[in-house]
């Protein structure tokens, strides 16, 4: 089932707009309905709630507006199109998608780990394997208003997304780096840091 249908079917006042037709169209073609059952859901409701974002309290952390909950299908797209062994898109998918957003051009890693996420992570069962994919938050939602937005979402491995919990990612490096000093390792200051 087309994810679009998917979304006016339960959220009968949600409508993309144009140029979405034209990216559902072309991912559509590419993703397994696994993987983009995996976005609407991350996107759009949350797990176990079959509500839409914006259907709940303007106040709750987990509320969006729909054009935030669009622009985060496009960046959790981006992010998973972007990861190593995708299948490769269209000019036109990459402009439509990058079209104002400013997304990276680099692959795909987790925040947390640093560690490259593989097209083929996205299938791992999220019961029970430490390193499926999970939709996380640079800054956890408990920490502000309206932080289900494209530049807060990312996909995180199930076990960082424990390990981080409700701190930002600066914060759980900290934590990490806190735990080393104290089981007796020295972590250097100048170790040269990946992209962030
Ligand atoms: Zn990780």
């Amino acid at each position: 089932m087309p994810w679009h249908y998917w979304v006016l079917r339960k959220f009968a006042t949600a409508e993309p707009p144009k140029e979405w037709e034209k990216i559902l169209e072309e991912l559509e073609g590419i993703l397994p309905a696994k993987y983009i059952d995996k976005i609407e859901v991350a996107s759009f409701s949350i797990r176990g709630k079959r509500i839409a974002r914006w259907q709940f309290k303007e106040d709750h952390p987990e509320y969006s507006t729909k054009p935030n909950a669009l622009r985060t299908a496009e960046k959790l797209n981006w992010l998973l199109l972007k990861s190593r062994n995708a299948p490769s898109i269209s000019k036109l998918l990459i402009s439509l998608l990058n079209k104002d957003r400013k997304f990276t051009e680099e692959i795909t890693s987790c925040p947390i780990c640093k560690e490259i996420i593989n097209y083929d992570d996205f299938k791992r069962s999220g019961r029970i394997d430490p390193i499926s994919i999970q939709m996380g938050y640079l800054i956890p939602l408990s920490r502000g208003k309206k932080g289900h937005n494209n530049k807060n979402v990312i996909w995180v491995h199930r076990r960082c997304n424990y390990i981080q919990d409700e701190q930002t990612v600066s914060e759980t490096i900290q934590t990490l780096r806190q735990i080393l000093e104290r089981h007796g390792y020295k972590v250097s200051k100048n170790l040269k840091q990946t992209n962030s």
